[in-house]
């Protein structure tokens, strides 16, 4: 059975399991709580953490020969031009999709006073937490400033991804200045840092099946669906637009402006896909979107090994869209009216804090709840939505990787250094294979 199909079963089966334990023993039981403390969170842990070891040394690797392998400066300009176009463009369009669904729907002002003072209550103290890191990191000119890294080691130990993405950059482009036969070491050495990553990558994916079932089993086992009730609506909304946007990036992205049937997309970066709903992390799920990007769609790795990184961090349209309705959503629940002008704030906050969430779970949560209290929201309102955050974060996240995915796409196709006609043969390719390795001259070329 090939990878991609192994995970997808781990997911199913893991989610139902869950159900199952959640429903048959009660989200609180012994058997419950022993489950997740011994097995399922720690080997789901384990999975993530495997991710997580390899991302920041594949991120400075690959930005690096990226920005090398592409070599002229005036170039690397141009593909950063058309990615942070991109970038806001796709994301400004989904945080306005949110802003306009909740409008329409006003799903706030279905929920009832009691449900309201009831979820505040149970997450107040989970709330506490987010709202104190939201005082600590609001979003101001210090954000911006602040990705002009005084320290890359320190960045790179606090998990601080854009000052490490800035770095990279800085490095790969001064890379390029210097004289040919010493850059020339450095490129083959990062190289080699670039494909031991990879590798391990490939490695931990082997794990997927069982990872990814523990992870959704301790999502179902102790959530199950009964809090999805009061908030049904909300949830349904935020879920229906993370659809109707995954369609429209589909569907006029993919197929319209880079010409790739979407079925066959879809099925080549599956992998990525189900990665991404089950880690609920961008910053986790990017080895594999790298590798899938490059093995399965056959896009040059300097290209993906250069905006996806970038993706992971900046790009998040799910998270945009989710902020968009929850909100909207918070103001309705609080009765706070917005102007038009108010709304369009909304919009551009969104965009900004999507760019400045942290690729991981729950990421944009404290960013998001700087932005209530900008609109009279108490901070600790985010306690009434944070009951169904972890299945609104597995979908925000599918739709944010999915986001990068097709800006690399486009971005290949419109330099000319991909087409998307003559996909890859996928037979031996590292993400597929099963069981044993491809040899060694069926693996891609990677780097410059
Ligand atoms: N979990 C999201 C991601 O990693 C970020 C967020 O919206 O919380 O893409």
């Amino acid at each position: 059975m090939p990878l991609p199909t192994r995970i997808l079963l781990g997911l199913l089966v893991g989610a139902a399991l869950g159900a199952a334990a959640n429903v048959g023993f009660g989200p609180k039981s012994d058997a419950v709580v022993f489950l997740n403390t011994w097995i399922a969170g720690p080997v789901g842990q384990v999975f993530l953490r495997l991710m997580f070891m390899v991302v920041m040394p594949l991120v400075f690797a690959s930005i690096v020969l990226g920005v090398a392998g592409i070599g002229d400066l005036r170039r690397v300009g141009r593909l950063g031009g058309k990615t942070l176009a991109y970038f806001l463009a796709s994301t400004t369009v989904a945080g306005g999709l949110g802003l306009v669904l909740a409008l329409v729907v006003a799903p706030g002002a279905a929920l009832h006073e009691a449900v309201r003072a009831e979820l505040m209550a149970t997450y107040a103290t989970d709330a506490s937490g987010k709202v104190a890191a939201a005082k600590a990191g609001g979003v101001g000119i210090e954000t911006f400033v602040a990705i002009v890294t005084r320290n890359p080691i320190k960045s790179a130990v606090d998990g601080d991804m854009l000052g490490v993405i800035f770095f990279a950059l800085a490095f790969g482009a001064a890379l390029t200045l210097i004289d040919k036969e010493r850059a020339r070491a450095l490129v083959d050495v990062l190289g080699g840092i670039n494909d031991v990553m990879v590798k391990l990558v490939e490695l931990a994916m082997r794990l997927a099946p069982v990872g990814v079932a523990m992870l959704i089993f301790g999502v179902t086992s102790r959530f199950g669906f009964a809090l999805l009730r009061p908030l049904g609506l909300f949830a349904a909304l935020v879920l229906g637009g993370l659809l109707l946007h995954a369609t429209l990036l589909v569907l006029v992205v993919v197929r319209g402006l880079v010409g790739l049937s979407p079925a066959l997309f879809l099925a080549r970066v599956k992998t990525a896909l189900v990665t991404a709903f089950s880690t609920s992390s961008s910053s986790a799920t990017l080895p594999t979107n790298i590798a899938v990007a490059e093995d399965q769609l056959g896009v040059p790795a300097k290209i993906a090994g250069f905006v996806l990184p970038l993706g992971a961090t900046m790009c998040m349209n799910g998270t945009a869209l989710f902020e968009g309705v929850t909100v909207l959503f918070l103001c309705q629940v609080f009765g706070v009216d917005l102007s038009v002008a108010q709304m369009a704030l909304v919009v551009a906050l969104t965009v900004i804090t999507a760019v400045g969430a942290a690729g991981v779970p729950g990421g944009s949560i404290p960013l998001l709840v700087g932005v209530l209290a900008m609109f009279g929201v108490p901070g600790e309102g985010i306690a009434i939505v944070l009951g169904v955050d972890r299945i609104l974060d597995m979908a925000r996240t599918t739709v944010n990787v999915l986001g990068d995915l097709t800006c690399v796409t486009l971005v290949a196709k419109s330099e000319g250094a991909w087409d998307p006609q003559h996909l890859p043969t996928l037979h031996a390719k590292p993400l597929d294979a099963s069981p044993g390795w491809p040899a060694p001259d069926d693996v891609a070329p990677r780097g410059p």
